[in-house]
């Protein structure tokens, strides 16, 4: 039921839009608009480089609007389509969730060509987009719930070339940190489904909470373009952390439910450690104070083992249930199974 404005096919560049049917009461035959660029010249690689997956997710997508605007087919070696913001009324709300459907669209793979506007729009990237791709990059950041230390993530796919090259595209987005992580928060991820066609899956978590700095806006932009170009399908030199005179990066995991800590109980998180610092086993990363009960003593949320914090709650006001941390230990990836 999609329509795409662009033809794949085609050298040269082109702005579209993705036409993704709905009705509301105010228009029967309404269409959802999802911008979209292809940029094509020769023989090479497609990378599939996504953002707005999660509508308050902001660094990502104003990295993809800029390098669509200013890369040209000359640039490029292949194809590079570009989608820079996957849930736009979320966007445009500021919101996680998109507020036509009520969907968390990394929770709608593989998707349903006769589902809702986000599970539509999931079958079509399942179904059209990933199978046309080599590299799927899919840029993320906390949102405003949480605040991650900047970091490219991906899941540890079973050992082999995708895992290689996976790790490598990885290492190229220059991150302090790498991170292996988990689905501690349900199923259906669109990284799963395009890991499960074979592709080279590359993701972040670019800083979380509804400030985004500067220099977030500067590794979100400079990884975005470092990994295209490690992939091969953007011309020019790779940079490595050595040759930006940086420290060799650090490879973390949060592969058990116990790293992820959940507060226990409603009230205003107090966060006692600072994102990426050590912490260990029993030591103390946050507090859960109560304004109706000021005399009673905070619960404090403990590290259930030793590791750095690579992320933490964002909003100070926690619900019960909400992660207010997560604790990663450092590995060296190329040594798991
Ligand atoms: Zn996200």
């Amino acid at each position: 039921m999609i329509r795409a404005s662009v033809d794949f096919s085609l050298p040269g560049k082109q702005f579209g839009h993705l036409y993704v049917p709905y009705s509301y009461n105010m228009a029967g035959w309404a269409n959802l608009m999802v911008p979209i660029s292809v940029i094509s010249n020769g023989e090479g690689p497609t990378a599939l480089v996504l953002a707005g997956n999660h509508g308050d997710e902001y660094p990502g997508q104003v990295a993809v609007m800029r390098l669509l605007r200013e890369l040209t087919p000359e640039h490029v070696t292949g194809r590079i389509i570009l989608i820079p913001t996957l849930t736009m009324p979320g966007a445009k709300a500021s919101t996680r969730l998109s507020p036509l459907d009520g969907k968390n669209f990394n929770r709608c793979f593989p998707g349903n060509p006769a589902g809702t506007p986000s599970e539509m729009l999931a079958d079509y990237l399942t179904t059209v987009l990933f199978p046309l791709a080599d590299i799927v990059i899919d840029i993320h950041t906390g949102g405003r719930g949480v605040d991650f230390y900047p970091c490219a993530h991906m899941h540890l796919v079973p050992k082999g070339p995708q895992r290689e090259a996976m790790l490598a595209g990885t290492e190229a987005w220059n991150s302090d940190f790498c991170f292996l992580y988990a689905d501690v928060a349900g199923t259906g991820l669109l990284p799963v489904e395009a890991e499960s066609q074979g592709k080279i899956v590359i993701t972040t978590e670019m800083g979380g909470s509804e400030n985004v700095t500067a220099a977030v806006h500067q590794l979100t932009q400079s990884g975005l373009r470092n990994v295209l170009v490690q992939s091969g399908v953007l011309k020019g030199q790779v940079a490595t952390r050595e040759s930006l005179g940086l420290p060799p990066i650090r490879w973390v995991q949060a592969l058990n439910w116990e790293d992820y800590r959940f507060a226990p109980e409603s009230g205003v998180y107090e966060n006692m450690v600072t994102l990426g610092t050590e912490v260990v086993a029993g030591q103390t990363v946050g507090a859960i104070h109560f304004l109706e009960r000021p005399e009673r003593e905070p619960v404090n949320v403990v590290a259930a083992r030793d590791g750095i914090l690579i992320a933490t709650r964002a909003p100070t006001i926690v619900t019960q249930g909400d992660c207010v941390a997560c604790i990663a230990q450092e590995i060296d990836p190329r040594r798991l199974p």
